[in-house]
């Protein structure tokens, strides 16, 4: 039996900020009951302070998504304090650009740990409790720097793994009623673009106005933006919707 859209429960890592606040924010806002999930427990009081002020149900739950023991704690947190999870935003992301012949195995392996293997390892320790339910909805964070990006080659191959790792979720699960599909954002302004314009040594404001003039719609994106683009796709009605990558960029990717 599927739960009621009012009854489900949602998880979303890396949700003390940034996207991953915003759809924590708009997954409660559409009634569902939401695990913020980020490496510093403390670190999510802020979002699930703003879901509760705003009359919606929110845990703070902190995890090192790459750290499977973490993970199954998490989980059975989440199970026991809200409800079997239904829903699940891999969101958690960190950079830790260089350009290849810099790139330390530190650098290769971080970004591939929180990524790709977060990805992997929250998946699998939902999918038992979607199966059951019959019911099931998962998104992973890609990028365009899937397509390639300089300095990006540890985040451009983790980007990409996940557009080829959702895309097998869509056809192991389909058959249990769970789509998995990939959202994949363009230049969205949050705290971890302040930090690569600083790497770059270019004042944000200046490397705004350099990503807008390559964006169709004239303009930077927001975190709703994301947000509002996986609010369909976890949503009940997006079920014949799976395997896909949706690029929220302002303008068409390849
Ligand atoms: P952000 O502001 O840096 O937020 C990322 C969050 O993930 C932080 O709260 C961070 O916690 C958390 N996190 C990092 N490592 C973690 C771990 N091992 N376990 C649990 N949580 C962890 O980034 P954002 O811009 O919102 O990006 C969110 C997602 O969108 C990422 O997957 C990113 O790659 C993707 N994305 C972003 C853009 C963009 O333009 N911003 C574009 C394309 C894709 P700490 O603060 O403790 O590090």
């Amino acid at each position: 039996m599927s739960q009621s859209a009012s009854s489900r429960v949602a998880i979303v890592t890396g949700a003390a900020r940034g996207i991953g606040e915003a759809i924590a924010l708009k997954l409660a806002a559409d009634g569902l009951a939401v695990a913020v999930v980020d490496l510093d427990e403390g670190a999510c009081a802020n979002t699930v302070t703003a879901i509760h002020d705003a009359g919606g149900t929110a845990v703070a739950i902190g995890a090192d998504v790459s750290d499977p023991a973490q993970v199954t704690a998490a989980v059975e947190r989440v199970v026991a304090e809200l409800g079997p999870p239904t829903v699940l935003v891999n969101n958690a992301g960190v950079l830790r650009d260089n350009l290849l012949f810099k790139m330390s195995e530190d650098d290769w392996d971080i970004v591939m740990n929180v990524h790709l293997k977060g990805s992997f390892l929250f998946s699998r320790a939902v999918q038992k409790h979607m199966v059951d339910a019959g019911y099931g909805r998962i998104v992973s964070l890609s990028s365009t720097s899937a397509l390639g990006n300089r300095g990006q080659a540890n985040y451009a191959a983790a980007k990409a793994g996940l557009q080829g790792f959702v895309k097998t979720l869509a056809i192991e699960l389909g058959k249990f009623g769970i789509t998995a599909n990939a959202v994949a954002p363009g230049f969205i302004v949050t705290d971890m673009t302040r930090a690569t314009a600083a790497r770059m040594g270019v004042e944000f404001d200046d490397f705004e106005k350099a990503m807008i003039g390559q964006i169709p719609v004239a303009r930077a994106g927001r975190p709703e933006d994301v947000a509002n683009t996986v609010s369909f796709l976890v949503s009940e009605g997006a079920g014949f919707v799976s395997g896909q990558v949706i690029y929220v960029a302002g303008g068409p990717r390849d």
